[in-house]
C-alpha cells in the first residue's frame, strides 16, 4: 500500500488555505496547516473546530518570510511528521496603496510575505521530493499578478514574480517526478476581500463575467487536481481561476 503522501499548506487557516486543507484532506493526504505565530490561540481554535467537524490537521507556527524560520519548520516537519509530498504556497497580504503613497515597508512586507516565502519554503522540500521522486507544489498567485491592478503595485509585482518562480523550478524538477504550477485566483470571499470597502468590491464584481466572487471551494479543487497522483505531465502552469475576469 502507498504512504499515506504529506502535505504542508502555508496560510494553512486563512480564507482559501482552510478550504485547501479541507480538499487535500478529503483526497487522503495528512495536511499540516501553517500559521503566522502570533495567531496561536486562534490556529488552536481553528484545529479544534476541524476536529469537531472529522478533520485531523497537524498544526505548524512559521513566519514564512523568514528564510531561517522557514527551514527550522521544514525540518522540524521532518523530524516530528516526515518529509512533505505536497507544499502549497498559500500565505499572502495585500498592503495597498497608489505607487506615489507606498511605503518601503509596505512594499517590502508583500514582496516578503507573498513572494519571498515561496522561496524560503520550498527552498527546503526540493531535495527530499527529488529523492524520492514524487512532489506536488502549488504558489498561489493572483490574477492581480497577470494583469496587474490600481493601488496593487507591490502585490502584483509579487504574485507575477510567483509565475517566474513557478516556470524555472519546474524545468529544474522537471525529470524528477516533482510539479511545480501555480494558480491565480480572481476575487474570492475571504477576510482579504472583506476587507475591501464595499463600493470598491462592487465595482469589482462588475467586471466578472459570472458576476460573482468565487468561493474557497473552487480554488482548493483547482489545487487538490494540481496535486493529485494522476496529474503527473502538468508542471510550469498556471491555471486562473477567475470567473472569467482576465481570460489567458
Ligand atoms: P487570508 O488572509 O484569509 O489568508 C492568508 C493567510 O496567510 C492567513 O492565514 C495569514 O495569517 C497567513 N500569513 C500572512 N502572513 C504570513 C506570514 N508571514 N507567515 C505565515 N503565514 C502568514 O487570505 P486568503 O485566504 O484570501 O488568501 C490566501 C492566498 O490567496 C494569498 O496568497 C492571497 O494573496 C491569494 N489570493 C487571494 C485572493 C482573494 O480574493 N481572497 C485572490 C487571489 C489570490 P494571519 O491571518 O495571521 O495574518
Amino acid at each position: 500500500m502507498n504512504k499515506q503522501k504529506i502535505a504542508l499548506v502555508t496560510g494553512g487557516t486563512g480564507g482559501i488555505g482552510t478550504a485547501i486543507c479541507i480538499a487535500l484532506a478529503d483526497q487522503g493526504r495528512k495536511v499540516i496547516a501553517g500559521y503566522f505565530p502570533p495567531e496561536q490561540e486562534i490556529a488552536e481554535a481553528w484545529q479544534s473546530k476541524h476536529r469537531d467537524n472529522g478533520y485531523e490537521f497537524e498544526m505548524v507556527a512559521c513566519d514564512v518570510s523568514d528564510y531561517e524560520a522557514s527551514e527550522k519548520m521544514l525540518h522540524d516537519i521532518e523530524s516530528t511528521i516526515g518529509a512533505v509530498d505536497i507544499l502549497v504556497n498559500c500565505a499572502g497580504i495585500t498592503r495597498d496603496k497608489t505607487l506615489r503613497r507606498m511605503t518601503p515597508e509596505q512594499w517590502d512586507s508583500v514582496l516578503r510575505t507573498n513572494l519571498d516565502s515561496a522561496f524560503n519554503v520550498t527552498r527546503h522540500v526540493v531535495e527530499g521530493m527529488s529523492e524520492s521522486g514524487f512532489g506536488r507544489i502549488v504558489n498561489i498567485s493572483s490574477v492581480n499578478g497577470q494583469k496587474g491592478q490600481y493601488g496593487q503595485a507591490n502585490y502584483s509585482a509579487a504574485k507575477a514574480g510567483l509565475h517566474g518562480f513557478t516556470k524555472a523550478v519546474a524545468q529544474e524538477l522537471a525529470t524528477k517526478g516533482v510539479t511545480v504550477n501555480s494558480v491565480s485566483p480572481g476575487y474570492v470571499k475571504t477576510e482579504m476581500t472583506d476587507a475591501i470597502p464595499e463600493e470598491i468590491r462592487d465595482a469589482i464584481i462588475q467586471q466578472v463575467p459570472m458576476g460573482r466572487m468565487a468561493l474557497p471551494d473552487e480554488i482548493a479543487y483547482v489545487v487538490s487536481f494540481l496535486t493529485d497522483d494522476r496529474n503527473t505531465y502538468m508542471t510550469g502552469a498556471n491555471l486562473p481561476v477567475n470567473g472569467g475576469m482576465y481570460m489567458s
